[in-house]
């Protein structure tokens, strides 16, 4: 790891070359501690241009968190959260379920993950100023058994935030998934701290697809989308809004629970009506057709041995063609 690694990057976001001597001149340091720290931004899969003469570049400009321009996004709700934004972490909501003394609405986002998650033991797939990760701490009085429904309220809340941006026509998969055209533009990992009754804590994780490299989208194992390819949004203004969204929708969900939100949530079902195959974490799967979701978030399938309910936990759900 090298301090200046972060530093440098800033400088080279305009996407410009940067000779080795001027950076050196720059931060005060010899041309071998620059090239060090391009090193260690290699090693975080970072691409960059190194062309003799000419120096260091990356291959497009970035746009990198800025937490002021953030916390003005959010607008009057700024003062509730404590931001944090860091240049690198295995994964922020691995952070911050590591920091379990962190305060009310402490939202961390971090420029690189290493180790980004998915559900049970998935990867997220994330690139340097090509996506937007944070997780963001809410605690409820409520215990951890009176969540269900958490995370089908948070994609109404980065739905909401979508459309006041612009994006119209994204839809929500069960429990979570925010898609674009049948495909995934963003993610949710909700990790759960707490007893089952006294007050809970949940982490939440959102990682949204910003300008993703065309080999990277199509290297994922399931269809990709990514928000450039739908409508240009400044990342800084897209945090803000979506913390925003998430402060209001996770205040009524602690009031009302998920009911209250249902309604909403059921006109961007991507899967109303459709056949679908739920596949188990055992490896068993049940094709059948999405018939509603209940007050409580569980997913409702008619199914050969009639209607079963799913719990959002460990159950993916796949369109059938
Ligand atoms: P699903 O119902 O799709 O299985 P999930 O909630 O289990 O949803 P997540 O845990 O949200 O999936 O995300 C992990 C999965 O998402 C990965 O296994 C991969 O298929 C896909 N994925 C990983 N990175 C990205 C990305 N940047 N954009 C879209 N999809 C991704």
């Amino acid at each position: 790891m090298s301090s200046l690694t972060f530093p440098i990057l800033q400088v080279l976001a305009d996407g410009n070359f940067h000779s080795g001597e001027d950076l050196a001149q720059q931060f005060k340091v010899t041309r071998a501690t620059i090239w060090n720290a391009i090193r260690h931004a290699e090693t975080l899969g970072i691409e960059i241009f190194s062309v003799r003469g000419r120096g260091y570049k990356l291959p497009q400009p970035i746009e990198l968190l800025d937490k002021n321009e953030v916390l003005k996004a959010i607008g009057e709700q700024r003062a509730w959260f404590k931001l944090e934004v860091l240049d690198e972490v295995a994964s922020t909501n691995t952070y911050l379920m590591q920091h379990k003394n962190a305060a009310h609405a402490t939202c961390v986002a971090a420029h690189v993950q290493t180790n980004g998650k998915g559900r049970r033991g998935r990867s997220w797939v994330s690139h340097l100023g090509a996506s937007l990760t944070f997780s963001l701490l809410w605690r409820f009085q409520c215990g951890a058994t009176a969540l269900s429904g958490l995370s089908l309220a948070v994609g109404v809340a980065l739905i909401r935030a979508l459309e006041s941006l612009g994006v119209t026509n994204a839809q929500l998969k069960w429990p979570n998934d925010v898609l674009v055209d049948n495909k995934k533009l963003a993610g949710i990992l909700i990790e759960l701290q707490g007893d089952l009754e006294g007050p809970s804590a949940a982490v939440i994780g959102v990682g949204v697809n910003l300008n993703l490299p065309k080999n990277v989208l199509e290297s994922i194992d399931q269809p990709a989308i990514d928000l450039a390819s739908v409508k240009a949004v400044d990342q800084n203004i897209l945090l803000g809004v979506l913390l925003k969204h998430l402060s209001d929708v996770l205040s009524g969900f602690e009031a009302h629970g998920f009911i209250g939100l249902r309604d909403e949530w059921l006109r961007y079902h991507a899967y109303k009506n459709k056949v679908v195959m739920m596949l188990m974490p055992d490896g068993r799967s049940v094709q059948g057709e999405v018939k509603d979701v209940a007050d409580d978030g569980i997913l409702l399938v008619e199914t050969a041995f009639g209607m079963q309910r799913f719990s959002a936990g460990e159950i993916s759900l796949r369109g059938v063609k």
